[in-house]
């Protein structure tokens, strides 16, 4: 027998007894929030945040829990610290419950940019692979739009964030970035997701990372805001996590909505992207509508706005 402690915060102590609530023992000692016993070991959690792992396979439970936290101290009877201040996601998060976000149409002149949050319980992660989801970006439109619609039957819990247009350029013309933009809606889109799933377990939060998670950090402080406990950052996770390959599904639709609207609003076909064939479409719309309807449709302090007077 051998025992392990791990000091932990409230929002992982929460997640431990929602995970092992089947297995809770009905008089836990004092002190103690709750003990578990499973095949593995005896778990007992303490007011305090330490968590003792007792018994004859304590590794297979406390690797459950390892990395949950940005700045998780171990210690164990080797009495070997161990300071673990990463980002990174650890390794077993993605065939667990989990929470993934994504963005869509920032590189794009003309239409919002999306967000979407997802949470994907371990049971449903077979499932969506059948369905076909993957990073949207290797799915064509049409295919994009039908998994989302798929996506909305299935009892998936998601949140999606919509900055449009006009807003957007308000908020670049007050000094925000892109970067702080999409920081903010991916913060947005995560909160209003936990609200969602309340007390559900889920072993992370996994954003597909767009800049340094310490700017990440930086964008979210400036509006009085801070990372959620459990929040990893890693790129290209669409192909990691199939709930960020499910936000970048859902997040992509929304756009695409939403460029459909635009476009039968102005009588034109919007184009995606940033190329030559945009600049000559701005101009032509620049030609019938006046200078504020730009400022309804698209971003307006891509290059592309400028290039267009060689069309006018
Ligand atoms: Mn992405």
């Amino acid at each position: 027998m051998s025992y392990q402690t791990m000091k932990v915060d409230k929002v992982t102590i929460n997640n431990m007894q929602v995970h092992y609530k089947h297995v809770l023992d009905n008089k836990p000692p004092q002190g103690a929030i709750f003990r578990a016993k499973t095949e593995n070991a005896v778990i007992t959690a303490y007011q305090s945040g330490k968590v003792l792992f007792q018994g004859k396979n304590v590794d297979a439970e406390v690797n459950k829990w390892q990395g949950n936290d940005a700045d998780l101290t171990l210690s164990s009877n080797s009495h070997i610290k161990k300071q673990v201040t990463t980002y990174t996601p650890p390794n077993n998060i993605f065939t667990q419950s989990h929470i993934g976000s994504d963005e869509s149409g920032t590189g794009d002149y003309f239409g919002p940019i999306t967000t979407a949050a997802v949470y994907v319980t371990t049971e449903q992660i077979s499932l969506l692979k059948q369905l076909g989801i993957q990073d949207s970006k290797a799915i064509n439109d049409k295919n994009v739009q039908a998994l989302a619609k798929e996506l909305a039957t299935m009892n998936i819990p998601y949140s999606l964030m919509i900055l449009h247009n006009g807003k957007y350029n308000r908020l670049q013309q007050s000094g925000w970035s892109q970067g702080k933009m999409k920081a903010m809606l991916h913060h947005a889109a995560i909160n209003q997701l936990l609200k969602k799933i309340e007390s559900s377990f889920y072993k992370g939060i996994v954003i597909d990372q767009f800049c340094q998670p310490t700017v990440y950090e930086r964008y979210l402080a400036s509006e009085q805001q801070s990372i959620p406990p459990h929040t990893f950052f890693m790129t290209k996770a669409e192909n990691s996590s199939i709930a960020v390959a499910a936000g970048s599904v859902i997040a992509r639709a929304s756009f695409l909505q939403e460029m459909e609207r635009l476009s039968e609003q102005i009588g034109h076909s919007l184009l995606k992207g940033a190329s030559k064939q945009v600049d000559k479409l701005i101009a032509t719309i620049m030609k019938e509508n006046d200078e504020s309807t730009l400022q309804q449709i698209a971003k307006v302090h891509f290059a592309n706005t400028k290039k267009a007077a060689a069309y006018m």
